[in-house]
């Protein structure tokens, strides 16, 4: 999978998960991702209502490089969820 801010790719879903790739998050009601551990730790926050979002001041700023919502494999989207649920589980 590939961070869809910078580019990054990255082949493990294990990596991903130690690394701290953010699955997903939102900018404004678009849910975009996955996002690379250092472009996350930049730009993303969590939100009030307990999801990852864009910070405000980069929202409309970001020129992504891939579109979790138009170019998503299955495989991909098996490896998202993945790496949602261990986050789940380590959050719980
Ligand atoms: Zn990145």
């Amino acid at each position: 999978m590939k961070c869809v801010i910078c580019g990054i790719e990255i082949n493990s879903i294990e990596e991903s998960i130690d690394q701290g790739w953010v699955p997903y998050f939102y900018e404004a009601e678009i849910e975009c991702g996955p996002a690379c551990p250092e472009c996350s730790g930049t730009l993303i926050q969590m939100g009030k209502d307990g999801e990852m979002e864009l910070k405000e001041q980069y929202q409309g700023k970001i020129e992504y490089k891939e579109n979790f919502l138009y170019e998503t494999s299955e495989e991909e989207c098996l490896i998202g969820i993945a790496i949602e649920n261990s986050i789940q589980s380590i959050l719980n």
